[in-house]
């Protein structure tokens, strides 16, 4: 089903080289970005300012969880903001406290502390790690290779990718890599200074790839043993996108299906605000009061309005069982995936991932993609644009699907056959 694409009126067309301009003279250029310009959303499709609609599987890169102009969030963000929108954390509000509660609830017994975004929640566990070891000289952070933890100096001296480190150096000290899934990496690693390790549950900038349940579980005893605190960044892979509320949960459920894991700590971004800008981590009990009066803060952190939206999200999320619907949904999408990598080998190499957090990997050479110097990556979903489709790259060969969790079956399928489209057009 092809979308209708009318010839931009030319009053559109000005509009979208006006915004073009606006960019091109005043915005930073930090962004490689993709030669869109949307206006509106609804549901799980949004529009350019031509009227072209899109199905948004990319769903702000896995922030939109609710998908566009959502009347809970809407009402939400009404209601609150005619009460009280900011106070600073100089006094208690009620939507901060039934938030950490809400989020307590659904890991275990902890606390919670409240920012604005992923790498600031990062940010917290780092500080965290350095007051727990502090006493004892100990400072240290391992992370994995191929991890994302954020864009601040700290996280990108945390994340294992060169590529948002060059050009930034020296780097923050503290911090090392180790490979993903490599318990004897992790214990051989650890020097009298560690004093944590941090990893996610599935990483997602470097290309959906889950922790495997041996690693979480080895992990888990090698931080006991070695009085480590085991941190995880939730902040793409958690808030139900799997399936359960963080993905270790889903991870461990076959493995061990009474398993008792808990990790020190947890941040979370993205998902928890539906697009409203929140983050915040939640850290074990034990550990709960290390970060004391006048160690750590944020102006914005936990604003009434924010976890107010943050609390509308969680109510609709239960009561529309979104948690199994995208598990299910998200595993069909899965088992669509690998239908096509058999059927189209040239183009295909693998699906990954689970739930509404999938990843298409690409073959290395596809002859269609040679003449660019553009990634596959890139030019994958470039196709998928032009067929009404948007979705998220990840390194090189990487097609990542961050679908809102109430997308509907049918616009899965709708997603499934653009894709088969694209993928047909390259063989
Ligand atoms: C996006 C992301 C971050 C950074 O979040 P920001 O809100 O962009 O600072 C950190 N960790 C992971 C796993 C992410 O996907």
């Amino acid at each position: 089903m092809k979308e209708i694409v009318p010839s931009p009126p030319p009053l559109v067309h000005n509009q979208y080289e006006s915004v073009r301009q606006l960019f091109s003279q005043n915005v930073v250029p930090s962004y490689g970005r993709f030669d869109l310009v949307l206006s509106h959303g609804a549901g799980s499709y949004v529009f350019d300012v031509a009227g072209k609609r899109y199905l948004d599987l990319g769903g702000g890169i896995a922030v939109c969880c609710l998908g566009h102009a959502h009347p809970a969030i809407t009402e939400a963000l009404v209601e609150q903001s005619r009460k009280l929108i900011h106070v600073s954390n100089l006094y208690f509000t009620e939507p901060q406290g039934r938030l950490a509660a809400e989020l307590v609830k659904r890991i275990g017994a902890g606390k919670c502390f409240f920012a604005n975004s992923g790498a600031e929640a990062n940010e917290g566990l780092f500080k965290l790690a350095r007051k727990f070891g502090h006493d004892e000289g100990r400072f240290e952070i391992l992370t994995a290779t191929n991890s994302f933890h954020g864009r601040t100096l700290a996280a990108i001296a945390a994340t294992g990718q060169d590529k948002v480190k060059k050009g930034f150096e020296p780097m923050m000290p503290g911090f090392r890599h180790v490979p993903f899934n490599d318990l004897a990496a992790a214990r051989a690693a650890i020097s009298p200074a560690t004093a944590a390790i941090l990893i996610e549950g599935v990483q997602g900038e470097g290309g959906v790839t889950p922790a495997t349940p041996e690693y979480l579980l080895g992990l888990r005893a090698l931080c006991n043993e070695k009085k480590l605190l085991l941190f995880m960044d939730g902040v793409q892979c958690g808030h139900y996108r799997t399936g359960r509320f963080q993905s270790f949960q889903r991870i461990l459920e076959a493995a061990t299906p009474n398993s008792d894991f808990l990790p020190d700590g947890i941040s979370m971004a993205k998902s928890l605000g539906g697009g409203f800008p929140i983050g915040a981590f939640w850290v074990r009990a034990p550990y709960a009061d290390l970060l004391g009066p006048g160690t750590h803060a944020t102006t914005f952190g936990g604003t009434p309005l924010a976890c107010a939206v943050a609390l509308k999200i969680l109510e609709v999320i239960e009561r529309e069982r979104l948690d199994d619907h995208a598990r299910k949904l998200g595993d069909w999408m899965k088992h669509e995936l690998e239908h096509l990598v058999a059927d189209y080998p040239q183009v295909l190499k693998r699906a990954r991932g689970f739930g509404f957090m999938l990843g298409l990997e690409l073959v290395e050479k596809i002859p269609a993609f040679a003449a660019s110097d553009k990634s596959a990556a890139v030019q994958f979903v470039n196709r998928l644009h032009s067929a009404g489709v948007l979705t998220i790259p990840a390194g090189t060969q990487i097609v990542r699907l961050l679908p809102p969790l109430n997308l509907k079956p049918q616009e899965a399928g709708e997603g499934i056959g653009k894709i088969e489209e694209v993928v047909k057009s390259l063989v």
